[in-house]
């Protein structure tokens, strides 16, 4: 009887076995080296959503939708104003990391109201969020991917912290170069490493020259994502609406963040049980939609956007008709329109000849 190569035997168990997700990254990182921080970063976050519902009081974050209904309420009413204004075509709605779902029934609300009742497709990896989202919205339509959207109209996208979710790669400035960040391991303790060191046309030339210890970061997978939906727009109509955290690039920054039950942890500690993400890079984003052929708006301030689309009055009417909910109201709308206001900003792609944005200031 031919026994297995060792080696083998130890790859295949890498691959089957149900050990936890940091035994199984330590096993592979033993057998084929240190790896991308985007590699760990993919896996951690696929274990994470895949595994619980981070969202609200009793899990890791709480996002803007589950803040205020106002927040899904005033997308909806963007989607549905730039709908009209577009002649009202035949469009699929679309939603990228839906989340608990929140989101989706505020605005499909909104939009009804407005008389907008689009098919509904969301882009969701994580089997518990798909199922959270399928009781709040049951009509809607599953996809892994945003190749699989409809080919066959104008799609109007929105999406709200999900860039920030997508693996980023980092670069190291070490003497005289830059270097792959990769993750090591001893025993079961990540920790970053400088790796091989990456040709200099990688990187844009205003930062060639920074100070050793400096980390850049790039998400390709970003870039893809948007890259796609944009040539989808460009080629079928529509628009999207992307919100999130982040900075008008290219910067410098380490920006890679574990959240755990409302507060910072290591990133590298426990891959899987904290929520990994990165600030989103906007003038990167907006420049795979235009090399697509869509047209960029913004980035704008979250609280410039729900500014402008009417949270004031929107607060107004609802602490009106629940005045002893009314200082809870006008408590989320500070929240939304406060710090995070400018922190979190707005970024829309639409068809080069479909109407101006609504809170683009066009
Ligand atoms: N938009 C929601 C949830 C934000 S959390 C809100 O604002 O409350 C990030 C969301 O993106 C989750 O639904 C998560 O499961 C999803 N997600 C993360 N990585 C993904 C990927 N690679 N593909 C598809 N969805 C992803």
């Amino acid at each position: 009887m031919w026994g297995l190569h060792p080696l083998l035997r130890h790859v295949i168990s890498a691959i089957v076995t149900d050990a936890p997700l940091p035994d199984r990254l330590a096993r592979a990182i033993t057998l084929a080296g240190p790896m991308p921080v985007s590699q760990f970063m993919a896996a951690a976050n696929a274990h994470y959503y895949a595994t619980r519902d981070p969202l609200g009081a009793g899990g890791d974050f709480v996002t803007a939708p589950e803040i205020s209904q106002m927040f899904g309420e005033l997308i909806g009413l963007w989607c549905a104003d730039l709908w009209d204004r577009a002649g009202r075509p035949e469009v699929a709605w679309v939603e990228l990391g839906p989340g608990r779902g929140t989101l989706a029934a505020d605005a499909l609300r909104a939009m009804a109201k407005a008389g907008l009742t689009p098919p509904v497709h969301f882009v969701e990896t994580s089997p518990t969020l798909r199922a959270a989202q399928g009781e709040r919205v049951p009509e809607a339509i599953w996809h892994e991917a945003v190749d699989t959207l409809p080919a066959d109209r104008p799609l109007i996208v929105v999406a709200n912290e999900f860039f920030d979710a997508l693996p980023v790669r980092q670069l190291i400035r070490r003497g005289e170069g830059w270097h792959e960040r990769l993750v090591a391991c001893q025993d079961t303790l990540f920790l970053p490493i400088a790796g091989k060191p990456v040709p200099l046309d990688v990187l844009p030339e205003s930062l060639r020259d920074a100070p050793a210890g400096a980390v850049l970061e790039i998400s390709p997978a970003s870039v893809t994502v948007m890259a796609t939906l944009g040539r989808r727009i460009a080629a079928q109509g529509g628009a999207l609406l992307a919100v999130d955290y982040g900075y008008e690039g290219p910067a410098l920054g380490d920006t890679l963040q574990a959240v755990r039950g409302h507060g910072f942890a290591n990133p590298f500690k426990t891959p899987g049980d904290n929520d990994l993400s990165a600030h989103v890079d906007f003038t990167t984003l907006a420049a795979a939609a235009q090399g697509a052929g869509a047209a960029a708006w913004g980035p704008v301030t979250q609280r410039d956007l729900l500014g402008q689309l009417g949270i004031d009055a929107r607060a107004a009417a609802l602490a009106r008709a629940a005045p002893d909910k009314a200082e809870a109201i006008l408590a989320d709308r500070a929240r939304l329109m406060g710090d995070m206001g400018t922190l979190f900003k707005a970024l829309a792609v639409t068809r080069p000849d479909w109407p101006a944005p609504a809170g683009f200031g066009a």
